[in-house]
């Protein structure tokens, strides 16, 4: 079977044609400025240099999602002859909220679920309904599978999830930690011991997916007992342009003090604050430079006193989760790295694993020079596994589409 992955954004629609025979992708294609002038598709092809463009003005995802059929079954530069070929669609879906602890067939009941998640993923889950529904619209009868991104979270106990508040506030408004990555940490923890020939079931392993967005994972014998991402993605270690966490009381500090050239407040209310946190923070906001780890180490590595904080910040901070999520599951078997900086980021790596010989984790760095490939690179004499596993969320859509529409 031939399964279609679609992440929707508010302006832009990402998809993957894959043959779940040998699970090769066919095609990749981007959709983007939807409803703005200028919509644009680009379609690729994996070992290829050709690509195939749609320049036409796309108002809404339906023409978008019309175009990207239109792309795949192209006479010359499609990859089907017919829609008919194209078994099923799998969904990436931000939030699942506490309803879906695993992916499902969409119908009207898990549409409402997701429509009532909207509080707690306000910019993603509109944008991944559109494009469900501009799939449904021009795919009538495809089977559709929603796969959520926080869906391998919900096994962590209350200990870890809750907030300290008061209850009434997760009672009545599911005030909670979430975490977001999920199939991105359920794809390498699996992985990961996979390579090393055991069962995730018989594993601890921290998962460290490092992106431009950032999050640290325990997996503790398969299932996610922690992870640093909270009831929005803002939490947890310091990322390209989000803060990570910090006390709350600074939004309070900042927002009563912070003033602008004529003496007026220069935050305006509690919306233009978390802008600031999720968009102008981070290695952009403390470096001054760029939210990318290239960037900041180019940066650094010329003497820039600021990209050296943001880069040594970025690496306490996960340094920091690795201890407590060792100390977590009492003990760590696997460490895993993974995503842009995870899997490239060869410093980075080192310098998170320096020192840790005390819990018998050490790296090799001659093993460690390695950018996107799996690759065991601890030394040795290390008792616990040091791992690059490059991601692959796109798999586990395919493999949860294929498994619950062939079920
Ligand atoms: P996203 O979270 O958007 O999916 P990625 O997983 O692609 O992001 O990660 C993007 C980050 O990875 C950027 O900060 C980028 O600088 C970093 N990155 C990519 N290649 C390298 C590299 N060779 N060395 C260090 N960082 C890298």
């Amino acid at each position: 079977m031939k399964i279609l992955i679609v992440n929707a954004g508010s302006s832009s629609l990402k998809y993957q044609l894959v043959d779940m025979q040998d699970e090769s992708v066919l095609a990749k294609g981007l959709v983007e400025r939807i409803g703005i002038e200028g919509s644009k598709l680009t379609q690729k092809y994996p070992g290829r240099e050709d690509k195939y463009v749609i320049e036409e003005y796309m108002p809404t995802h339906v023409e978008a999602c019309s175009n990207m059929l239109k792309a795949l079954t192209d006479q010359e530069f499609g990859v089907v002859e017919h829609m008919d070929e194209i078994g099923a669609v799998g969904h990436c879906v931000l939030h699942g909220g506490e309803k879906f602890t695993e992916s499902v067939v969409i119908d009207e009941a898990v549409m409402d679920a997701i429509r009532e998640n909207i509080p707690l993923g306000p910019l993603h889950n509109p944008a991944n309904l559109m494009g469900i529904e501009a799939c449904q619209k021009v795919m009538p009868g495809t089977p559709m599978v929603a796969v959520f991104d926080t869906a391998f979270h919900q096994t962590m106990p209350p200990k870890a999830y809750l907030y300290g508040v008061p209850y009434k506030y997760y009672e009545n408004l599911h005030v909670r930690r979430y975490g977001f990555h999920g199939t991105s940490h359920r794809y390498v923890s699996k992985r990961a011991a996979e390579f090393l020939g055991k069962k995730a079931e018989d594993l601890r392993i921290i998962t460290c997916h490092l992106g431009n967005g950032s999050s640290m994972c325990a997996v503790d014998h398969g299932k996610c007992v922690d992870t640093s991402m909270g009831i929005t993605p803002l939490e947890g270690v310091v990322m390209g342009t989000r803060s990570g966490s910090m006390d709350p009381a600074v939004l309070q500090f900042i927002m009563n003090n912070a003033k602008d050239a004529n003496g007026n407040p220069e935050i305006k209310d509690i919306d233009d604050m978390l802008n600031v946190l999720n968009k102008k923070s981070g290695l952009l906001g403390i470096s001054g430079i760029s939210s990318d780890m290239r960037d900041i180490d180019g940066a650094a590595d010329s003497g820039n006193e600021r990209a050296k904080i943001a880069r040594d910040m970025l690496i306490y901070g996960i340094r920091k989760y690795i201890g407590s999520y060792a100390a977590a599951m009492g003990g760590v078997d696997a460490i895993v790295f993974t995503a842009g900086i995870g899997e490239n980021g060869i410093e980075l790596r080192e310098a998170v694993m320096q020192g840790f010989e005390y819990m018998g984790a050490k790296l090799d760095p001659e093993k460690n020079k390695v950018k996107g490939e799996e690759r065991d690179v601890s030394a040795a004499d290390s008792k616990v596994k040091v791992l690059v596993i490059p991601t692959n969320e796109e798999i586990v859509i395919a493999r949860d589409t294929l498994e619950l529409v062939t079920k």
